[in-house]
């Protein structure tokens, strides 16, 4: 799960990690308002949406950029005018960008420098880690592929936290002295603290900056929350914004299922994570290209599995289904029930192919068969992906 920059300010706030005092709003006149609240001159508006890059990026209308510093309030709702109900594409959102309806109206600074400074779960070490860089407000991906001598990646034990030599270390890495490296230390400790307490993932400082009067700020955030942690953290559930996820994993989640949205144009509708990811890999090795990872768990209901349908359907992309269930745990005979209402009740015409194995699965076969419906039955993993692939080159 992410979250908004404005909520980021919150959790700061809260934790006592250093950044300029921001209002969100929704609309100019509130933007205005706001702006008034913090005073000029010197105000930054920014887009709020859950991508990097606003920048530079652009707004489809043609508006340039989805950051500005601004002098006086008046120019603070101008442009908070120009970019709300506006589309911002930027590097990470992909072409079809994301609608912006809140802005970030904060107290610029100004600086001298800009850092880029995370804690992240580093999953090859087993530890979490802190990745700084004298390179901040670019493209830390690209800082790592270019000049990664100019990265300091420094690991937290998860069992003795992080260390005050560790933070010194880091801020002696990043050329910090005196005041400033005591200050950087100051915030880095409280952010692994906000890291730890919150469940986070990923906290991201993008640039941390130091200002001309000699403060150190987070000047920007992007936070990754544990999905398996947000059931003990209501404040970050509640910070959930549905608007900004694919309405297709959102639908999918309601339905406890598990659905990752792909390019290609074959669904796949599996049980298992393992056998999900095998079937999408044995689709691929046949020549066809899968239209999403989906998921329905161990023990799907037929009401999962027309859900599931129904997500699957969603995609215009797709133009046939292959559905692949090993019945462990699950009787097969109640799977193929479900694949029939489904198939019924969104009124199926592309393709599906069947694999089903295990548990009951004669009287599942045949449950299939007697439905009247056009689906194919496959005998195994290979000939289901076989089947799939031509059934969609020939329609
Ligand atoms: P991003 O483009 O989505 O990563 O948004 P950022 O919040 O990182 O803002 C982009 C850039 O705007 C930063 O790298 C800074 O150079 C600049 N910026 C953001 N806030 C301020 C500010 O208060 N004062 C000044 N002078 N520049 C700022
Ligand atoms: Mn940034």
């Amino acid at each position: 799960m992410n979250i908004h920059e404005y909520q980021a300010k919150q959790l700061f706030e809260k934790f006592g990690v250093a950044s300029p005092k921001g209002i969100v709003a929704s609309t100019a006149e509130e933007a205005g308002k706001a702006a008034r609240e913090i005073g000029g001159p010197g105000l930054v508006v920014k887009a709020q949406v859950h991508a990097g890059g606003r920048g530079k990026g652009t707004f489809k209308n043609g508006f340039k950029g989805g950051v500005h510093v601004v002098d006086t309030p008046e120019q603070a709702e101008e442009i908070a005018g120009q970019m709300l109900g506006q589309t911002l594409v930027t590097h990470q959102t992909g072409p079809e960008g994301k609608l912006v309806s809140k802005v970030l109206i904060a107290k610029a600074v100004d600086i001298t420098k800009e850092y880029y400074f995370a804690i992240l779960f580093d999953r090859v070490s087993s530890n979490h880690a802190i990745i700084a860089s004298t390179e901040g407000g670019m493209n830390i991906e690209e800082v790592a592929e270019k000049t990664p001598e100019k990265i300091t990646k420094e690991f937290i034990n998860p069992a003795l936290g992080l260390q005050p030599y560790q933070c010194r270390k880091v801020a002696a890495s990043l050329g910090l002295q005196g005041p400033l490296a005591n200050q950087a230390v100051k915030l880095f400790s409280a952010l692994w603290n906000l890291y730890l307490k919150a469940d986070c993932s990923l906290v991201e400082i993008n640039p941390l900056a130091i200002t001309t009067d000699g403060q150190v700020v987070a000047l920007d955030a992007k936070f990754n929350f544990d999905d398996n942690a947000l059931y003990r953290q209501k404040d970050v559930t509640a910070m959930r914004d549905t608007t900004e996820e694919d309405p297709r994993e959102v639908a999918a989640s309601e339905f406890g299922l598990n659905y990752i949205g792909l390019d290609g144009n074959i669904a796949c509708l599996v049980n298992g994570a393992g056998l999900a990811m095998s079937t999408m890999d044995i689709i691929k090795f046949h020549g066809g290209e899968p239209a999403n990872f989906l998921d329905v768990g161990g023990g799907a209901t037929k009401e999962q599995v027309t859900a599931a349908f129904k997500i699957i359907l969603g995609d215009p992309k797709v133009e046939g289904i292959l559905v692949n269930i090993f019945g462990g745990i699950m009787d097969c005979d109640i799977i193929a029930n479900g694949i029939i209402a489904a198939a019924k009740e969104v009124s199926l015409t592309i393709p599906l192919v069947v694999r089903l194995e295990g548990n009951n699965v004669e009287a599942g076969k045949a449950t299939l068969a007697a439905s009247g419906l056009k689906i194919t039955s496959a005998s195994d993993l290979t000939d289901a992906a076989q089947k799939i692939v031509a059934a969609v080159k020939a329609a």
